[in-house]
């Protein structure tokens, strides 16, 4: 499975399709600086006591790299010739920016969730931002989970960025199935209970699914309690198509349509009656 196969079969996912591309094509061009892996002992501590790992100062990953490479990205985009709102949009925001100090340290403490930084075209800075922040990360996400036990996680927030989860994973055959939960911003998946809901953490939680015709590798959970839901793939191998959250918008507009809440943090906004999938 590809996207382009995908999207084939789900044409109106086509604009938010060449919008990812668009992205994902300009962030292929600018240079990856080298992240420095940290002492994973050093964050030991942090880690048992809950402390995801970028917010830990013991772990001291440095993001200022990242931001600039975010920082760069939306320079290409503004000056590219991409189509729709897309360059319009990169350039008013790459003119905000460079008016910026620091920017892109700002820029990280942007994308971590620091609420004190504000910056312009927040959505498109975080879609934009997290794109390349990923790309500087890569590394540290693949050492940080050949370092973690996973048994010692499985909290509902984003062991690497803090970030809920944008979707989840089944995967594996029972006995052995294990429910995974993904980032939406670094990348990071990671183990979770089974059946318990990562959006609230009552004892009333009752998990129910819904699965969608013509769609067997997806399907919709949702809590009974607080009425969220997640996306979840069932299955392994098409990670890079059924894990990326834009390809199953038309999920969240089943959701919606049920009267289910968007607690997901998605990098993608829809407008519930435009299934164009708007984003950003
Ligand atoms: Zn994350
Ligand atoms: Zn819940």
């Amino acid at each position: 499975m590809t996207p382009e196969l995908w999207v084939e079969t789900h044409s109106y996912l086509r604009p938010v399709a060449e919008l990812c591309a668009q992205v994902d094509g300009a962030a292929a061009g600018i240079g990856v600086p080298d992240a420095r892996i940290p002492d994973w002992e050093d964050y030991r501590a942090d880690f048992l006591a809950g402390a995801p790992l970028l917010s830990s100062a013991d772990a001291a990953v440095d993001l200022e790299p990242g931001g600039r490479m975010a920082a760069a990205l939306i320079e290409r985009l503004a000056a590219g010739t991409s189509s729709g709102s897309l360059a319009a949009e990169a350039l008013a925001l790459a003119t905000e920016l460079r008016r910026e100090p620091h920017v892109s340290r700002r820029i990280a403490d942007f994308l971590l969730g620091d609420e004190t930084v504000t910056l312009p075209f927040p959505g498109l800075l975080r879609y934009v931002g997290w794109t390349a922040m990923a790309r500087f990360l890569r590394p540290v996400v693949h050492g940080f989970a050949s370092w973690r036990d996973e048994e010692r996680w499985l909290r509902r927030y984003c062991p690497t960025c803090g970030s809920l989860p944008a979707m989840a994973q089944l995967a594996g055959v029972d006995p052995g199935r294990k429910r995974l939960l993904s980032c939406g911003c670094c990348g990071t998946r990671w183990q979770f209970k089974r059946t318990g809901c990562p959006f609230c953490e009552t004892d009333a939680q009752r998990i129910a699914s819904v699965t969608i015709e013509g769609e067997p590798g997806l399907r919709i959970d949702h809590c009974e309690s607080c009425a969220g839901y997640l996306k979840t793939y069932v299955g392994e191998g098409q990670e890079t198509v059924l894990l990326c959250d834009w390809s199953s918008l038309h999920l969240d507009l089943i959701a919606h349509d049920r009267g289910l809440k968007k607690l997901a943090a998605s990098l993608y906004e829809f407008e519930p009656r435009a299934t164009s999938g708007a984003v950003v």
